[in-house]
């Protein structure tokens, strides 16, 4: 299935055919990306999602196809899907820390009730069930790279503990499902993922940097820039989602998934500028609590026993992301202008004619501005 702007650089390999399946947070990054995947094989989507971060851009190529449907739910509310369900990936959740830290109630309560929701919907179809966790479950590590036994170095009342806490509770719930009801269950540990269809204002480092860097605009470096992240491209974390959803039901995880190779931030904040020719300059600014110095997944788990491992570099993916930025931030700007002429022209047509334009006193203020809206 084509992207927009950009192929996808694996093709669906037939894994199974035919499950109904159901993916919470389909509208975000992830779950659009996961959602395509799944119709593409033959699956019955149905997307759950709230809209916090997520967009119906995302998924208004899919709405017209059949296998495809649309659920608009909290999932902090009990779910209720009519029919059997075979699947469930919970990826509902915001995930850029600027987005989970606007709403960090919200968060934690997603993270909890909202993963015992789902939890709740999988013991009563008999569905197996995937949770997307998080490297944040690491915390800042003292261990380097991060294997999967590492148990995190995590700050319980920090700003970004409604995010790593609650992701640690989730899988709490996850395994406690599987020991006491027997619940399918597979946990995946992403690390920072990237990719088309990142949000323009997400706050995060891959996708701040590209958009920066295509408006000429300075690159915000938080902290010394010498802190590390390693980034793996969406097509890669969407087949190892996959295969760890379709692996044997002994393998639960949890199971890292990402890219091993790792770079400073300051490196990608170069590497962007390069590779969009860009004349930005750095700019930097203090250091968010809390900020992980180093993360680095250890893969071995996912690649001996699942043969999975992350097919795109750093530089292809990057060359895309770039391709889908500059394309998408024309064309919102383009839309932006059409938007405001028309609604310029209609507020236009709203105003008195010249002759009869001077206004009543009393209401002069306030007609002219709600005219103006
Ligand atoms: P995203 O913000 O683009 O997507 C999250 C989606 O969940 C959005 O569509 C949002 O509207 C929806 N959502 C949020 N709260 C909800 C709720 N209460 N009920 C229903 N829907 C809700 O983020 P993403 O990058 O696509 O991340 C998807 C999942 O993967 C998240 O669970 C995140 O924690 C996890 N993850 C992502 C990364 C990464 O680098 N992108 C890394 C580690 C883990
Ligand atoms: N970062 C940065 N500039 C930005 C956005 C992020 O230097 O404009 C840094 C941030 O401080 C962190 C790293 O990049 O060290 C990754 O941040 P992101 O929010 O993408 O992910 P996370 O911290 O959750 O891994």
């Amino acid at each position: 299935m084509k992207r927009g702007n950009d192929a996808r650089f694996h093709s669906a390999r037939p894994l199974r055919r035919g499950l109904r399946t159901v993916v919470t947070g389909g509208a975000g990054f992830i779950g659009s990306h996961l959602c395509d995947q799944l119709i593409q094989r033959g699956d019955v989507v149905i997307c759950v999602d709230n809209l916090f971060t997520g967009s119906m851009r995302n998924v208004r190529p899919l709405l017209n196809h059949p296998g495809f449907s649309f659920y608009q739910h909290d999932i902090r509310e009990p779910l209720t899907i009519p029919g059997k369900v075979d699947r469930i990936y919970n990826l509902a959740c915001p995930a850029s820390p600027r987005h989970y830290q606007r709403d960090p109630i919200g968060t934690m309560k997603t993270c909890v009730m909202g993963t015992n929701n789902v939890l709740e919907l999988a013991l009563l179809k008999s569905s197996r069930v995937l949770q997307a966790s998080t490297s944040e479950v690491y915390g800042d590590p003292e261990v380097h790279p991060q294997p999967e036994s590492y148990v995190g170095h995590v700050n319980p009342i920090g700003p970004r503990a409604c995010y790593d806490e609650g992701k640690r509770a989730a899988e709490t719930l996850f395994f406690d499902y599987h020991r006491i009801h027997g619940l399918e269950i597979k946990v995946a540990r992403i690390f920072n993922t990237y990719g088309p269809r990142m949000l323009e204002n997400d706050g995060r480092v891959v996708s701040n940097f590209i958009v920066q860097a295509l408006r000429g605009a300075p690159i915000t470096i938080y902290g010394s820039g010498r802190q590390t992240r390693s980034f793996c491209f969406i097509d890669d974390l969407v087949s190892g989602l996959e295969l760890l959803m379709e692996s044997a039901p002994e393998i639960t995880g949890p199971c890292n998934l990402g890219n091993p190779q790792e770079f400073t931030i300051e490196e990608i904040a170069r590497k962007v500028i390069a590779k969009s020719r860009s004349v930005s300059d750095l700019d930097h600014r203090p250091l968010p609590k809390d900020d992980p110095q180093r993360r680095k997944p250890v893969i071995e788990k996912m690649a001996t026993s699942l043969g999975w491992e992350p097919k795109v570099g750093i530089d292809k993916g990057l060359d895309a992301t770039i391709a889908y930025f500059s394309l998408n931030i024309a064309s919102s700007s383009r839309e932006a202008k059409v938007a405001n002429i028309d609604s310029a022209r209609a507020a236009r047509a709203r105003l008195p004619k010249r002759r009869d334009a001077r206004p009543q006193p009393a209401l002069n203020g306030h007609a002219k501005q709600d005219d103006m809206r």
